[in-house]
């Protein structure tokens, strides 16, 4: 990570979450990194943002007020591959289905470690390639 943080500077990393403790714990962890953060817990303001923006990565809930995840990555996908980390309290095959067919790059479940967050952060970057 360090070589791509010294070649391109901070990356923007959108947290998508309404879950006031869990986007500021994910922020923390995040900023400590070294990544440049936002976050914004309104469903439809994210997909607004996701789309004016230019974010390297963005780590969505599915479940919002408004608009959920899901249907963010569905609209998101239109338009944009910004890699998409999704997050959900829900561990139901269909859904990680569902995520995976409309375009998020990965998925985890809640709980999860901050140290495997992490690693899928840098491995769904290196996927796609980041330039
Ligand atoms: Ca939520």
């Amino acid at each position: 990570m360090v070589w791509v943080v010294l070649m391109l500077g901070k990356l923007k990393i959108l947290i998508v979450e309404d879950e006031a403790r869990i986007a500021r714990f994910v922020q923390l962890e995040l900023r400590h990194e070294g990544f440049d953060t936002s976050t914004e817990s309104n469903g439809r303001l994210a997909l607004e943002r996701i789309l004016k923006e230019k974010f390297d990565l963005v780590l969505l809930d599915i479940m919002l007020p408004e608009l959920d995840g899901m249907e963010i990555c569905r609209r998101v996908r239109q338009s944009s591959n910004v890699p998409i980390i999704m997050l959900t309290a829900k561990d139901d095959v269909s859904d990680k289905v569902q995520g995976l067919d409309i375009g998020a790059n990965d998925y985890l479940t809640k709980p999860f470690a901050m140290a495997e967050l992490l690693a899928r952060i840098r491995a769904t970057l290196r996927d796609t390639n980041h330039n």
